[in-house]
């Protein structure tokens, strides 16, 4: 059997250059050449898991299939390539060191003085093997930037498997920036150079650098950076600027990242093969009509918490020709305004998951809005939430229905914490979180989207629909089309007779790639496509 390869991605100078999508962008490389890859990313902070942190911290908290909370990274990763990340796939320093702190606790180290080395680089060697057992090349990104006192150990012990394993088993690339500096109209390469300089000290030689900047590096810049870098200048690969990221992989292997990065693995090309995604990337550029969608949503101000939201929105965007235009909406202003005006230039509405009070009111004039109006409407965990509190409300005519997430004393409790639930014991977590699967009622909108009967989705809140309220509901004409069949919670509501309207309590965004986009973003903008803007 072949030797499983290793490539570990570094970062330099600067955090947000793009680390995660240039593992990501290298794991599309090889999948083109025909190999099989796993990707993990390695986090130096001490939370055990992103679950924890708030979106405005952190950004979106991705979702894999067995349920784990990990680094918006790995969504990347996935939408990227073919492969299915997993609780493998993510570990934090404070995730290593509960492991190495449990085992000191039952006396696994038999009196041994426990050390960072090497009982704290040890686990993390055996969480960079463990994920590489099926794949031909693991992919390695290390959080954080080179310098941080917190990545010491990650270093250390990627330096250590360098060490280990043959020669060609093991390639460090290290991303770094190449600034303009528009006042000596030049590019600088210093900051590449004491970066490059803090890998060496620790043990580290980079095989490759990926340098980002504006433009191409002209021949002579990428000659000084080889030179101070004490690398071949075909090792040192410039990473410009995009108009999308997905163009990542291909540019990267025009500038010869895929060839050096076989010839320094001794890798063979079995088959070169980036037709489709190349072919994707020509149309998502091309696109020339547009379609306005209104995010609603209470972490607007930070982008990054909707990461996969975005990217699914773009992939659907691509299926139906059109661009995707977001108007990104603070559901906290919309409380006390008029939605119709915030509101009005909008072809489809859509409410994202979410934590918390804050900015309910104004999601629930959002909903009210797009119901009466015809708007399509598109409602994601929360989003699905305050919709059928809505529907209670406005149409049951129970004026204080609500989640007991928001009103714990609540008369008509329409969504109750799992445990709360009658016959439904406690799952021994407290969130329902990743893969569930859902039956869809046959003739409904769901049914006509997927196309089948049973499905699969992510999941990651901790409130679920009343059984109390499922007739009463149904009855006035919000359909519950889509059902978990082994615990009978409702996964899917929708609104008969308007031109679209469907809530989720999963997050379908996590399951979006650009080659696969998501059925039901993919009929969402078909549907909102359709709707004229009233000027
Ligand atoms: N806060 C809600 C719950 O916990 C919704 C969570 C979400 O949107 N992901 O059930």
């Amino acid at each position: 059997m072949p030797k499983t390869r290793y490539i570990f991605i570094t970062g330099g100078v600067l955090s947000s250059l793009g680390k995660g999508i240039a593992a990501a962008s290298i794991g599309n490389i090889l999948e083109s050449y025909g190999y099989n890859i796993s990707i993990l990313k390695l986090d130096p902070y001490l939370n055990v898991d992103p679950g924890t942190m708030s979106p405005f911290q952190h950004g979106e908290v991705f979702v894999t299939e067995d349920g784990a909370e990990t680094d918006l990274d790995l969504g990347h990763y996935e939408r990227f390539t073919t492969t299915q990340t997993s609780q493998k796939s993510n570990w934090t320093a404070g995730r290593i060191y509960e492991k190495v702190i449990l085992k000191e606790r039952r006396g696994d180290y038999l009196g041994k003085t426990v050390q960072v080395i090497p009982h704290v680089t040890d686990e993390i060697k055996a969480a960079v093997f463990e994920v590489g057992k099926t794949a031909d090349v693991v992919l390695i990104e290390i959080g954080g930037t080179v310098g941080d006192i917190e990545s010491l150990p990650f270093l250390e012990a990627i330096r250590q498997i360098g060490l280990e394993l043959d020669e060609a088993q093991v390639l460090y690339v290290h991303l770094t920036l190449v600034p303009f500096i528009k006042t000596a109209g030049e590019l600088k390469t210093k900051p590449t150079q004491h970066s490059v300089k803090a890998l060496q000290e620790i043990g580290i030689q980079p095989d490759i650098l990926l340098c980002r900047a504006e433009t191409p590096l002209p021949a002579d810049i990428k000659k000084k950076i080889a030179l101070f870098a004490n690398l071949k200048e075909e090792a040192v690969v410039s990473a410009v600027d995009v108009e999308t990221i997905y163009e990542i992989p291909l540019i990267y292997k025009k500038e010869g990242l895929g060839a050096i990065i076989l010839k320094k693995l001794k890798l063979k090309d079995r088959q070169d093969d980036s037709l489709a995604w190349g072919k994707w990337v020509k149309l998502a550029k091309s696109l020339s009509k547009e379609v306005t969608i209104g995010i609603v949503g209470k972490y607007v101000k930070h982008s990054d918490a909707y990461k996969s939201l975005f990217e699914a929105l773009f992939h659907a965007g691509v299926a139906n020709h059109v661009r995707v235009r977001l108007n990104l909406i603070d559901s906290d202003n919309l409380a006390d305004s008029d939605p119709g005006e915030a509101l009005k230039n909008i072809q489809g509405i859509l409410i994202p998951g979410g934590f918390g009070i804050r900015g309910i009111d104004g999601m629930l004039r959002a909903v009210e809005y797009a119901r009466s109006q015809g708007v399509p409407f598109f409602g994601i965990c929360l989003g699905m939430q305050v919709a059928t509190v809505e529907f209670s409300r406005n149409v049951l005519g129970l004026p204080d229905a609500h989640s007991t997430e928001f009103d714990p004393q609540t008369g008509h409790k329409i969504f109750l914490k799992l445990k709360e639930l009658k016959n439904i014991e406690n799952m021994g977590h407290n969130m329902r979180l990743g893969s569930y699967s859902c039956i869809l009622r046959k003739n409904s909108l769901a049914f006509k989207i997927y196309k089948q009967e049973k499905i699969s989705e992510r999941h990651r809140h901790r409130y679920e629909f009343n059984p109390e309220f499922e007739y009463m509901i149904e009855n006035k004409g919000m359909r519950i089309s889509g059902k978990n069949p082994e615990r009978n919670l409702v996964e899917i509501v929708e609104l008969s007779g308007h031109p679209w309207f469907l809530g989720c309590q999963f997050h379908p965004e996590f399951k979006s790639r650009p080659l696969q986009p998501h059925p039901l973003f993919v009929s969402f903008i078909e549907h909102a496509k359709r709707i004229k803007i009233k000027s």
